[in-house]
């Protein structure tokens, strides 16, 4: 039997990367950040200056897109056409760019089809915001990951100030807020919490004790 899939879903800024890059080490499972797939289609349509209004165009630049994931030092970084574009898709503009972007259906089509092929073999935790509806609704562990937007903006604040970086928690609260509404309410693969799915609200947790609860979500699965 192939070893077990974990989906991931819930909002921006709920933690999930934390936890599934965490969870992942911890069972020795393959890690796959589906945000940073539609970062990076966001991140080429930006390069060759193609815009929204354009989606047929953006479909193509995903589709001709050769996307790969790869560890160094420890760390994931995510590769566009041999170009390492780790930092390249966390910018403002490829951020903003991302949530539209996803809400194509040809672009979805082909990302779709892509992180099925990456956890073929299980052993794969697989964070985003369709992953148990849509991409693998038969994975054997599904959790959606929450937290109230205040909690989610005071942690990308705390993030930021940790870079170095000022910030305005109004304004990031209004971001959470926007994208939370666009990704909920889009005709595709609208974000919402999948049947059977676990659901995880973080506000009075640490990352450890989501780790935690996850991997015993697992065990017990494995176990029976
Ligand atoms: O998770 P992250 O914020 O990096 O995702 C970037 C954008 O990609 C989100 O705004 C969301 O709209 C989109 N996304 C998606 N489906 C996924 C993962 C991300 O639509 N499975």
């Amino acid at each position: 039997m192939n070893k077990p899939i974990i989906a991931i879903d819930g909002p921006a800024g709920a933690g999930k990367s934390t936890v599934a890059r965490m969870a992942a080490d911890k069972l020795g499972y393959l890690y796959i950040d589906t945000g940073a797939m539609y970062r990076a289609v966001a991140y080429k349509a930006l390069q060759a200056g193609t815009p929204l209004s354009d989606p047929a165009k953006i479909a193509h630049i995903a589709r001709k897109l050769d996307i790969h994931f790869e560890m160094i030092e420890n760390e994931q970084h995510i590769f566009a056409d041999g170009e390492d574009i780790t930092l390249a898709i966390r910018t403002a503009d490829a951020t903003r760019l991302s949530s539209p972007v996803s809400a194509i259906a040809g672009v979805r089509k082909r990302l779709v089809d892509l992180q099925r092929k990456m956890a073929e073999n299980g052993g794969v935790v697989m964070e985003g915001r369709d992953i148990g509806t849509v991409v693998f609704p038969d994975a054997e562990v599904k959790i959606f990951l929450t937290a109230s937007v205040t909690a989610r903006a005071q942690r990308r604040a705390d993030q930021l100030k940790e870079m170095g970086m000022k910030s305005d928690i109004e304004q990031i609260a209004a971001d959470i807020r926007e994208r939370d509404l666009r990704d909920s309410s889009r005709k595709h693969a609208p974000l919402k919490q999948a049947p059977g799915a676990s659901l995880v609200e973080t506000d009075n947790m640490t990352v450890e004790q989501v780790v935690d609860g996850i991997i015993a979500i697992h065990n017990k699965m494995v176990a029976a």
